[in-house]
């Protein structure tokens, strides 16, 4: 029989948990911070196991900063951070581009400041960003000038997202050996009070249904990000935990990379989503059980102390 998860992570199994790791992953949004507040206790305990000797990385699906952005917010909140520990889906999404895919040619980007300032770092040709709009009648639309050079459509968050950008981004993955990348699937980005806007995957079905193609998606539950850290770090699976707010992207990418998975419930998915999902026989959702959860990432403190 299967050893039992989703179970409270403290005590002596807190103390077990992080005596047998050497490298914690955290999700942003939901863990460490929610907006522009960290989550009480959390600078204390990144310090804790700074100071344990444990290897602390950050994994964020928000393509909307750059790694050195993300660096800045991070010290800003008294989390403390240096750019090499962020692995972003703005940063991970032109590594993608220029080693995986090794792109001969220019990018046609929907996205914002952040992934465009990522793709010049990355010393990748890009147009796109900004505002696109329709002008003209239908025939316009369909004529709109494309760039001959354009090999890859990327879609990440885009406040001017419009009927041009949709209309362009199809003209070009007509092709078939156009790639087509999206930076996560995130269907709502959660603000406070319980509202809520549009996420990427909103932008990113609608290219998908546009252009009859599924985009290949580097943020999680993708294994791009990890695979991205442990390009960069030398990373045992068997000894790193990953923690995060949400059953499907945080604790599924953890899963199907083989590491331990925490869920904190500071953010988006509840205990009683991942009591159903252990209750549960289809294979995709028992992949999103979490090992253990806490109510907060401070809830680590006392193992820490010990
Ligand atoms: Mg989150």
């Amino acid at each position: 029989m299967a050893a039992p998860r989703c179970l409270p992570l403290a005590g002596p199994q807190a103390v077990h948990l992080l005596a047998s790791v050497d490298t914690l992953l955290f999700d942003c949004d939901g863990v460490i911070w929610r907006g522009e507040q960290a989550v009480p206790g959390a600078s204390e305990v990144l310090a804790a196991l700074r100071r344990a000797g444990k290897r602390v990385f950050f994994l964020t699906n928000n393509s909307t900063k750059t790694r050195a952005m993300y660096a800045a917010k991070l010290r800003r909140l008294g989390l403390g951070s240096a750019e090499s520990e962020v692995f972003g889906t703005a940063y991970c999404t032109a590594l993608y581009l220029r080693k995986v895919a090794q792109l001969q040619g220019k990018v046609y980007l929907i996205g914002g400041q952040a992934l465009s300032q990522e793709l010049q770092e990355a010393g990748i040709a890009h147009l796109g960003p900004g505002p696109d709009p329709v002008l003209g009648g239908t025939s316009d639309w369909a004529a709109a000038a494309l760039d001959p050079d354009v090999r890859a459509v990327v879609v990440g968050f885009d406040e001017h997202f419009s009927y041009m950008k949709l209309t362009k981004a199809l003209g070009y993955l007509q092709d078939p050996t156009c790639l087509f990348l999206a930076t996560n699937t995130d269907t709502r980005l959660p603000l406070e009070g319980g509202k809520a806007i549009p996420g990427t995957g909103c932008l990113v079905r609608a290219v998908e249904t546009a252009a009859h193609r599924q985009a290949e998606v580097i943020g999680k539950p993708s294994r791009f990000l990890y695979e991205c850290l442990a390009s960069e770090n030398n990373v045992n699976p068997a000894r790193t935990v990953m923690v995060g707010d949400r059953l499907d992207t945080d604790i599924l990418m953890g899963f199907s990379c083989g590491l331990k998975t925490v869920l904190t419930l500071t953010g988006f998915s509840s205990l009683e989503e991942a009591k159903s999902h252990e209750s549960s026989d289809c294979p995709a959702k028992r992949s999103m059980v979490p090992d253990y959860y806490v109510e907060s990432i401070a809830d680590l403190l006392p193992a820490l102390q010990a």
